[in-house]
């Protein structure tokens, strides 16, 4: 797979149906594979800290999860084609292992949220395999029985969602003690899938505007989004010193 170097931050220059199909293949492989998709507050919080950075690019598929990255990409001439953000791959993921008996553990999420999600999704895949359910509140001692609880289950995939970089860095801390094939960061989905949260109207998404809904909509995360521009700002005058591959 191809890849794109955005400060630092080795991007797949994949499309949506492309990572479900990578994620799909990653179940013949008896290892955990690990999948994160960086928006551009993700890739400026890798550059700032490079550990956090190693971590990234140590992911088996690594998507681009906003227009800004998109966008950064086209900026460093090697345009990624669409964004592919967690949501939208973990849905497409989830229609192809409708058909197949790759089991699912739900792991994030207030309280009732991944129970909530299990309902809806078994309503949205009625064949689909989902064994287990766990919120995403827990302390530091309760680490090891979650995933205990997760290699129980028998699961092949696991969506870890606890909102960026916490959900990354608990896979990292992990992924040598999962038995699971796939291990995926998708931060806010339980919530859309649960109904607690809602995606941007297509209007939003199609102009790249879904980072404006959700300033709207949750303004507390004002502050996080000054990042944006900093973003922007950085990819254009630094991001050409990133060595491509
Ligand atoms: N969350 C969690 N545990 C925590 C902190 C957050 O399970 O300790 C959940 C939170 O309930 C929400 C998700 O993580 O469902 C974070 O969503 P957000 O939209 O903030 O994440 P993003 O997609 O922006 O990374």
């Amino acid at each position: 797979m191809e890849r794109v170097n955005i400060l630092g931050v080795k991007v797949d220059m994949v499309t949506i149906n492309e990572a479900a199909a990578a994620i799909m293949d990653f179940f013949n492989e008896d290892r955990v594979h690990t999948v994160f998709t960086p928006n551009s507050e993700i890739i400026m919080a890798a550059y700032r800290d490079e550990e956090f950075g190693k971590m990234l690019n140590d992911a088996d598929l690594l998507t681009a999860d906003g227009i800004g990255v998109v966008y950064a990409s086209k900026i460093l001439k090697k345009p990624i084609s669409e964004r592919a953000a967690g949501y939208d791959i973990a849905r497409k993921v989830l229609e192809k292992m409708n058909y197949t008996d790759h089991k699912l553990f739900l792991f994030g999420g207030k309280p009732g949220v991944a129970e909530k999600a299990r309902e809806n999704l078994k309503r949205d895949y009625p064949e689909l395999e989902i064994v287990g359910v766990r919120n995403g509140y827990f302390t530091e001692e309760e680490e090891p029985r979650i995933v205990e609880e997760i290699n129980r289950s028998g699961a092949d995939i696991v969506f870890v969602c606890l909102g960026a970089p916490k959900q990354e860095k608990w896979i990292n801390a992990h992924k040598n003690e999962l038995n699971v094939r796939v291990a995926m960061g998708i931060g806010g989905s339980l919530d859309v899938f649960a109904g607690t949260a809602q995606r941007a109207p297509e209007f939003f998404c199609r102009f790249g505007l879904e980072w404006f809904y959700r300033l709207i909509k949750e303004p507390w995360r004002a502050k996080r989004m000054t990042d944006l521009p900093k973003f922007a700002a950085t990819v254009m005058t630094k991001g050409r010193k990133f060595k491509q591959d």
